[in-house]
Parts: C-alpha cells; structure tokens; sequence
C-alpha cells in the first residue's frame, strides 16, 4: 500500500512540476486556464463562463491532473464492430475526424498486405483527441485501407497502387462482394452524416463543419530531413470546393485564431491550400448538399504531433492542439452568427 501511495505521489508531483515549466514556456494563450479549459466536461455555454466558480474550478484542476498524468487516454476505446461514433451538443460547429479509425473488418483484414504499421503512418491517428472539445462530433473508427470515407464512392476502396501511395496492398484482390460490403459504409457514412447536418442547420440555421486530418512530413525516413516548411505549413486550410467569398466572415477570423497560437516558442504556420486543397469526398458533399447553410473547412495539421513513424503520440503537443481547436469555437460561432 505504501508503494502505491508513493507512486500516487509522485506522479502529483511530477504532474505539478510539468505543469508550471509548461505553461511558464509557452504565451499568455497557453497558460493555465487555457489548459484547464480544454480539460473541462464539454459545456454547453460560452468558453468565458465555462471555467467560472469555484467547484467548476477544482473540477478541471483534478482532470487536468489525469490528463498530464497519463489518465485520460489518447485513444478512443471501440470495439470491433464499431463504424463510428456521434456526439451532439449545443453549437453549430461540427468536428470530424474520418481518418482516425485503424479498425478493419476481418473479411478484409485476410487479404491485406499492407502491415500494421504502414497502415498506420497513412491514417490519422490522434485527430479524434484533438476535436474533442468540440460540441459535435463525429469519428470514423475504420481504416481509410477498407474504406476511405474522403475519397468519392467509386474510388472509396484502394484497388490500385496509384490509390494508396504506390503501396500495392492486397495480397489478394478483394472480391466485388466484399468491396460493395465496404462501400455500403460508405453509403450509410453520407446517409447519416445528411442527417446530422440537417439537424445543425434546422436548429442554428448554419453550420461550421471542421474537417480534422493529419499530414506526413518525413515521408523520406525517420532519419532524413523534414518537408520544407515552405511547402509544409503547421497548419493547411483547404478551402478549394467552399464559395469562399461566401464564407470569408467565418474562415478568415478562424485562420487568423489560428495564427496567433503559440506553442513551444514559435506561432503556428497556418496557410490556405498550400500542402492540400481540400479536395476530399466530405467537403465536396456537404458544399453539394447544403450550398447555403454549411461552410466545410478541411484542416491538416502536420504530424509534429507525433512520430509519424513509431506512431507514438507527443502528449503535449495533442493537448496543446486540442487547446488551439477549441480556443476557435466561440470565433466560429460568432462569424457565423455574422452572416447575412
Ligand atoms: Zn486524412
């Protein structure tokens, strides 16, 4: 019992410690409360009213805890069978992680070549922590390698290596059966997301979708050099399938939050179809479906969040990550309170 007590312990301590050089390190917009209100039960008022009062307050400092403790997982926990998760709340911005999932059916999982690991470095791994302050929410649980919800139906599923990054992956080629099987997902991915979306704009009258992924910067090897900066912005915003003259209210005040976050001493590079477009399935159909009412903002961040390949996760970075999407709500809900 002594030996748990210790360890109990230390770990405060060390939580403690980590804490105050975290946020003496970094601006006045990563400071304490920041942190705290990243940490905080998802509420359903402004951010500025979310930390107050006292029990609030000791609320968060005991989450805060847990997570620089290693007590709030990073990871989602789903089973086998799970296509993906929603969560709804009380606000017109809606976050999506579709390239987090890493699942795959064992119908299709026999005939991949592709190994674990090299599936992993393509997903998005961590995208899901990174929104989950974000009152709506939807996260796909399958791998992109059984079917990619961002790429239109008829290319959905990666056939040939031109897919898939030059990888040939299938050991065996999947059956028409089993390919209909997985672009069935596909079809009831659009089905319910049709829904979800209706239902945001029947309430707010407009919404915000944010499109969560990751990007690689060290495709050359663990051991070689980075992707130019230049060419590999912190953060790219694709905007290509957005009337962006439309939606400037909403877009420009977010890409300018974004740039005034700081972390680890430099503020994020935050630029707009630079590395990507945002030509991908999801923000094509929700521009389609909802011309009017739904503004889709593709967000790649680059993976400095991680190692891209152990697949390990830099806590610190994810929670500081998390803080930056969050710290945009209220400017997302006001711009589109904004428009006429
Ligand atoms: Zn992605």
């Amino acid at each position: 019992m002594a030996a748990a007590a210790d360890t109990a312990e230390h770990i405060k301590e060390r939580t403690t410690g980590e804490l105050r050089t975290f946020a003496k390190r970094n601006s006045q917009r990563w400071n304490r409360s920041l942190i705290a209100s990243v940490l905080g039960p998802t509420p359903n008022t402004s951010p500025s009213t979310r930390l107050s009062g006292r029990t609030r307050g000791s609320e968060t400092a005991s989450s805060l805890d847990k997570i620089l403790a290693g007590d709030n997982p990073l990871k989602l926990e789903t089973g086998a069978a799970d296509w993906w998760t929603v969560h709804r709340g009380l606000s017109p911005v809606l976050g999506t992680a579709i390239h987090n999932g890493h699942g795959v059916r064992s119908a299709v999982d026999a005939l991949l070549a592709i190994s674990d690991d090299d599936r992993l470095r393509e997903e998005d791994p961590f995208t899901e922590f990174v929104i989950r302050d974000v009152p709506n929410r939807i996260v796909f649980h399958r791998s992109r390698f059984e079917v990619d919800l961002n790429r239109a139906r008829q290319a959905a599923v990666y056939l040939s290596p031109e897919q898939a990054w030059g990888m040939d992956i299938w050991s065996d080629k999947p059956a028409p059966e089993t390919i209909e099987d997985s672009l069935r997902v596909h079809d009831d991915y659009y089905s319910m997301l049709r829904q979800v979306l209706r239902g945001l704009e029947e309430r707010h009258g407009r919404f915000v979708v944010l499109d969560v992924h990751s990007y690689n910067h060290r495709r050359g090897g663990p051991n070689a050099a980075p992707s130019d900066p230049e060419t590999a912005p912190d953060i790219n915003i694709g905007t290509f399938s957005m009337d962006r003259e439309r939606w400037a209210h909403v877009v420009e005040p977010f890409i300018a939050t974004l740039r005034t976050f700081e972390f680890r001493g430099h503020r994020m590079d935050v630029r707009e179809n630079v590395a990507f477009e945002g030509r991908g399935e999801q923000t094509r159909f929700i521009h389609e479906a909802f011309p009017e009412t739904g503004c889709a903002i593709a967000v790649e961040l680059k993976k400095f969040f991680m190692d891209e390949w152990t697949g390990l996760p830099d806590r610190a970075a994810l929670v500081a990550m998390r803080a930056m999407i969050r710290s945009t709500l209220p400017i997302l809900e006001d711009g589109l309170q904004a428009t006429t």
